[in-house]
């Protein structure tokens, strides 16, 4: 019998372990920049080629290393940043590990150049498959280089899963942005294919926030600032006529250490309550800054999630830190929060539900008055996501299984009365029942098919602008719209590039108001970088998408009766009616039977 079980080489256990901590191009940029924050540089270039898939190279004016160190560094576990086990709790550097420089050297080709102030020569070594391949002298000035070159060479797997460049320069654009929105006070440049693409010099945080984010932001941020014995906040919120369809410009560091965190989002969120629409984002850039003993920055490889000793503190004091913001700036109609009642309430949050209190509670008028037998009460949590849940009425069935459900009927279209409701909904009269069209989703699901008949053989109808407008946009962006410039000619836009990160807009869609052009795409690629980023749907279907959403109807919009029944006679044509492009349903029915049950007979 064979044995199913057998220690893995050497070489495949480095590289699984690499991969977790290098998974793309910006995984490297992110580790290699942090690495040249942590020498105490003042000034660092990144330069990439081709996405970052032949070259990733990092230049630092830092502390550098000697010799010895130079070769130790691409060893698992090799750091100076900890010796002992204590200094894992009070971390201010960005990296700890030791693990970096490691997966680097195991799945690229890495050449380092380095020198110290206190040697006139540096040291040059060429690394491969983690084995040090050449070593020589150098001169070079105080600091270090290091060259990550043709990525996933050995693993050619992994490099096949990297995306086209446009992505992978994304990603790296992203964890460039981080770290420099991080460290305002250190030079970065980035030079990408040989072209230079950021030159951000030295300088306040909002200007960094400015220089990153583009020019528009320049009025349009809120600083934030509360201090604690505990923790401190700080940074900036866009001001709510900012805010935008998707997340965008949102940016939590704790300790300078950019984070992910859904929870700290909410606080924001729920500070904006209000103040914007319930479906939209507004940007941030904020910076807590807390005792490294009070958060565990090392339950994730790439250390973006963090716990903190105390969550509900953090939570409680960024929302009264923004809402207070908010306020200052007599943003807020009304002011009536500030930040002291906002820090009081963090000892209620903090105190357990005892006993007594829940005594209380069950003893006050307001909570029987929930509770007792067959009088109104809250609705449970599933319920309330789905109004309809519940109730005898039928759900739209699936696509698939109903494919022409609204044109099946025999149905004279011009006689029947449609009426809109609440600007929101139509109410379609069916034999016996009606249905309740979703006017927005209806609508998008009509632009949806007709977006999608249009290639470049038939594209659709544009109108040439007499004063075409220019687009600004930041490198992020700019590259997403590159790509797309082909398919948004097709479906009647005509854009052309215009020198750096700038585009001029030729023509568009014949019923988009000129002046809103700026608007328009920044709104436009904000959709689409959430569906095929977030969604990961394909180019086409994603921008198509994002068009279709921006094309429609919204609710609350009033129609005329000719706009109705031109909506609701397009949707009878549609070859999927039933459900939005997302997937939603477009229209409720509800049939007599069922009403008569609701009424009790
Ligand atoms: P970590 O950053 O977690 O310590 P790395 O693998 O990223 O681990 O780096 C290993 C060590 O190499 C660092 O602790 C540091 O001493 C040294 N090092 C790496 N990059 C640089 C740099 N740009 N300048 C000076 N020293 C560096
Ligand atoms: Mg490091």
């Amino acid at each position: 019998m064979s044995n199913t079980i057998h220690v893995l080489p050497d070489h495949i256990a480095n590289q699984i372990a690499a991969g977790e901590v290098i998974q793309r191009p910006a995984s490297a940029v992110k580790e290699l920049l942090e690495n040249a924050v942590d020498a105490a540089a003042t000034e660092i270039h990144l330069i990439v080629n081709d996405a970052g898939k032949a070259l990733v190279q990092v230049i630092d004016n830092g502390k550098g290393m000697g010799a010895a160190d130079a070769r130790l560094c691409f060893e698992r576990h090799a750091t100076s940043k900890i010796n002992q086990i204590e200094d894992l709790f009070r971390i201010r550097t960005m990296g700890f590990r030791g693990e970096a420089l490691a997966s680097i050297a195991a799945v690229a080709q890495v050449e380092i150049k380095t020198r110290t102030k206190d040697s006139d020569v540096g040291s040059q070594l060429e690394v491969a498959n983690r084995r040090v391949e050449s070593e020589s002298p150098v001169a070079v000035p105080i600091g270090t280089s290091i060259a990550m070159k043709n990525l996933f060479f050995n693993v050619p797997a992994r490099r096949n899963f990297l995306k086209s460049n446009a992505a992978e320069m994304r990603h790296i654009l992203e964890e460039f942005t981080r770290v420099a929105l991080a460290f305002p006070e250190i030079r970065f440049l980035l030079t990408a294919n040989h072209q230079q693409l950021y030159h951000l010099e030295p300088g306040s945080l909002k200007q960094r926030v400015v220089q990153l984010l583009g020019n528009p932001y320049q009025s349009k941020l809120v600083a934030v600032q509360e201090q604690t014995d505990y923790l401190t906040i700080r940074g900036f919120v866009g001001k709510p006529e900012t805010a935008k369809k998707t997340r965008g410009d949102q940016y939590f560091f704790v300790n300078n250490r950019f984070i992910k965190s859904a929870y700290l989002h909410h606080a924001v969120m729920s500070a904006y309550q209000e103040l914007i629409a319930g479906d939209q984002f507004p940007s941030y850039v904020l910076f807590i800054d807390l005792d490294p003993r009070q958060v565990d920055v090392n339950v994730h490889p790439t250390k973006q999630e963090i716990k903190f000793e105390d969550e509900k503190i953090v939570y409680a004091f960024v929302q009264a830190a923004i809402r207070h913001a908010l306020a200052q700036f007599s943003i807020t109609p009304t002011l009536d929060f500030d930040l002291d009642a906002g820090i009081q309430s963090l000892s209620a949050i903090q105190q357990p539900f005892t006993e007594d209190k829940k005594q209380a509670t069950a003893g006050s008028r307001l909570f029987s008055g929930f509770t007792q037998k067959n009088q109104a009460h809250l609705i449970d949590r599933s319920a309330a996501d789905k109004p309809w849940a519940g109730l005898p009425i039928r759900e739209v069935t699936p696509p698939e299984e109903q494919q022409t459900s609204l044109i099946g009927a025999s149905l004279d279209l011009e006689n029947t009365p449609l009426t809109q409701l609440l600007q929101t909904y139509i109410i379609f009269p069916i034999k016996d029942g009606y249905r309740l069209i979703h006017q927005q989703r209806a609508h998008e699901r009509i632009r949806y098919e007709k977006l999608m008949q249009a290639d470049a053989q038939k594209p659709m109808a544009s109108q040439r602008s007499m004063f075409p407008a220019t687009l600004e946009l930041n490198a992020a962006d700019a590259s997403i719209l590159e790509e797309l410039l082909p398919p948004l000619r097709e479906l009647g836009y005509q854009i052309e590039p215009f020198g750096k990160n700038t585009y001029v807009v030729h023509g568009t869609p014949a019923d988009l108001e000129s002046g809103e052009e700026q608007h328009t795409i920044d709104w436009l690629l904000e959709q689409y970088k959430q569906l095929a980023q977030e969604l990961k749907l394909p180019q086409k279907e994603s921008l198509i998408r994002a068009l279709a959403r921006q094309q429609a109807i919204r609710s609350g919009e009033y129609l005329t009766e000719r706009e109705i029944r031109e909506l609701v006679q397009e949707l009878l044509h549609c070859q999927q009616g039933n459900v939005s492009p997302d997937g939603h349903p477009t229209y409720l029915e509800f049939r007599k039977e069922q009403l008569n049950k609701l009424f009790g007979y």
